[in-house]
């Protein structure tokens, strides 16, 4: 068996070190030997925190059949379940045939006593996750106190602990210092660090190639993606320019890949979902419809490293479900780039065949679509940084035990270069200045498409994600004259390169107001609907947005590039998320490069 493992091992991983038998027999016999009870304790970090904590246990999994996920709503109203969270929802069917909803909440005694009291019947289930929590502890007692590069060579299959990580980042980089680095992106409520690695020939970001974003555990009991994210970041630097490994000297040569793979240290430490102030932090960021009015701090750091960086796509790992979950969550209104979220979803699904064959059609769902669900970083990503996030639902025992990460890693590895991969997808290419070369901070607008991207304003370069299709693109940079290119074919899985060059305004003052923008409403005052006018005296980008009394944005009506003249947009009353305004004063402001139009409306009712 120990073989079987050994082999496996190696056929996704070059390690310049030898598994030792030995080692590995010692492990897996703890393991095996150890009760709960004869845990050690933990031993303490440099800076005085424990590696690990015993986690405590009182919920349970049960299984409940309910028709839709209307009756999922209809129960938490009635029956307000603690641990509630969408990947404890799951397509099913009825043995009559009919679609409905396989929900596995965990439960108190109490709560599972008011679930009978309003008349739902259930069933327990055996508690894997507590047992896999256990035998990571476990693990922990025996193997934890290695330094982290030596455990990694040494044991296949293992849940490091958070030094743990530090020390095999730190050993990777020392190891391959010309295709990573190491870094810390902040530090956690109890100020445990948090590790990133960056892949690339380019480590120091000083080349023209898309940045793309890894992340995982930002749940703490949620550590497969962890382990997944570890492993690519050693199979990308230990098997660069090794003859076979072509597709990842590929990815390290042209992609600048940022590893990030524990969000919560702390919540991983204690064996809970939530950080240390008891805080879903995947429900804790700002996006279109949300007010959170305390970001975490571990947010607060990701959100400052993402605006810091330029990424082009990125994905958040998670468990207790095996599906990629894409934008949006929190409405059901399709995201603009829905048509391009398909099938980067796809890339990864249609290799992870539990996935693609699993309970979800394809192993892909729109997020709203499985259970609306709001402050998750993938709306955050996309409204905020246009970096398209999604959300990648890795098996549905969140904490299986450590020697079936082996097995995870086979179903992932494909899927996990196939994403990076997709990054050049669609349209890319560099915007310059055409008489100097000078990269330019250019803002690209595909017609269709009301979401923009902006270059890197480094290095000048564009992606634009883009589902097989013929684009018009429209290039604007500050101080030059715009540039639209009509006809432009892409095939998804072959990137289409669109280098461009703009001519300087010659009259252009950048800044300077130049005047003209008006807005109109009519009728105002309204009921149900409103019909604001845009003036626009020459064609750019442009932005409608509403806002209530507070300055709060209620919708975003437009964004996109405008053609000279008068536009005309309807304004039912709606807000973002779909939900009807009260009564009163609102403001709707038209914003261009250069100008601004204010016209204050008033809803009657
Ligand atoms: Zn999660």
């Amino acid at each position: 068996m120990i073989i079987q493992c050994d082999l496996q091992r190696s056929r996704g991983l070059v390690r310049p070190g030898v598994i030792t038998l030995g080692v590995m027999l010692g492990f897996l016999l703890g393991a095996g030997l150890a009760q709960a009870g004869d845990t050690p304790p933990a031993a303490r970090d440099a800076g005085g925190l424990p590696f690990w904590e015993i986690a405590v246990w009182n919920d349970f999994p049960v299984r409940l059949e309910l028709e839709d996920n209307a009756a999922v709503a209809a129960l938490l109203e009635k029956v307000p379940l603690a641990s509630f969270s969408r990947e404890q929802l799951t397509p099913g069917t009825s043995s009559a045939g009919t679609p409905l909803v396989v929900f596995t909440p965990r439960v108190t005694e109490a709560e599972a006593a008011a679930l009978a009291a309003a008349g739902y019947r259930f069933t327990r289930l055996a508690d894997g996750e507590k047992s896999g929590r256990q035998a990571m502890e476990e693990g922990w007692a025996h193997q934890g106190l290695k330094s982290g590069a030596e455990a990694w060579r040494e044991a296949a299959g293992y849940y490091p602990t958070h030094a743990q990580i530090g020390s095999i980042f730190a050993q990777m980089e020392n190891d391959h210092p010309d295709i990573c680095r190491a870094f810390t992106w902040g530090q956690s409520v109890q100020g445990r660090e948090l590790w990133g690695l960056v892949v690339s020939a380019d480590p120091q970001n000083t080349a023209a190639e898309p940045e793309v974003r890894l992340s995982s555990s930002m749940h703490g009991n949620e550590p497969v993606g962890l382990v997944l994210l570890m492993n690519l970041a050693d199979y990308l630097t230990a098997n660069y320019q090794v003859a076979g490994f072509e597709d990842v000297t590929e990815l390290v040569d042209n992609y600048e890949i940022h590893i990030m793979p524990l969000h919560n240290p702390d919540g991983y430490v204690a064996g809970t979902r939530e950080n240390a102030h008891d805080v879903d932090l995947n429900r804790n960021f700002t996006e279109p419809a949300g007010t959170h009015p305390t970001v975490e701090i571990e947010n607060t750091h990701f959100m400052d490293y993402a605006n810091g960086q330029h990424f082009v796509i990125s994905e958040n790992m998670h468990g207790g479900a095996l599906v990629v979950n894409y934008p949006w969550d929190y409405t059901f209104t399709l995201n603009p780039d829905d048509a391009a979220l398909i099938p980067l979803s796809l890339e990864y699904s249609t290799r992870n065949l539990p996935m693609y064959y699993g309970a979800f059609p394809q192993g892909i769902t729109n997020g709203a679509a499985w259970y609306v669900t709001t402050g998750c970083l993938q709306d955050w990503s996309y409204e905020v940084t246009g970096c398209i996030d999604v959300t990648i639902e890795v098996g549905n025992l969140k904490t299986p035990p450590a020697g079936d990460l082996d097995g995870y890693w086979d179903d992932n590895r494909e899927s996990l270069l196939a994403f990076v991969k997709a990054a050049r997808n669609g349209i890319n290419g560099v915007v310059t200045d055409a008489s100097t070369g000078t990269p330019l901070d250019a803002t690209i607008t595909v017609s269709g498409n009301i979401k923009p991207v902006t270059t890197d304003p480094g290095h000048g370069d564009y992606y634009k994600l883009l589902p097989t299709g013929t684009y018009d693109l429209v290039f604007e940079a500050a101080g030059h004259v715009t540039r639209t290119v009509t006809g432009v074919t892409t095939t998804w899985g072959t990137p289409t390169v669109l280098d461009v060059a703009l001519e300087a305004e010659a009259s252009a003052v950048p800044g300077r107001p130049q005047g003209g923008l008006r807005l109109a409403a009519a009728p105002n005052p309204f009921n149900p609907r409103t019909t604001f006018y845009l003036t626009s005296p020459r064609a750019g980008r442009a932005t409608l947005d509403v806002f209530d009394l507070q300055g709060r944005r209620v919708v975003r009506l437009v964004e996109g590039y405008l053609s000279e003249g008068v536009l005309e947009v309807n304004w039912d009353g709606t807000a973002a998320g779909g939900q009807e305004v009260g009564a009163g004063v609102y403001f709707a402001r038209l914003t261009s490069a250069d100008d601004q139009a204010l016209v204050k409306v008033v809803l009657v009712k």
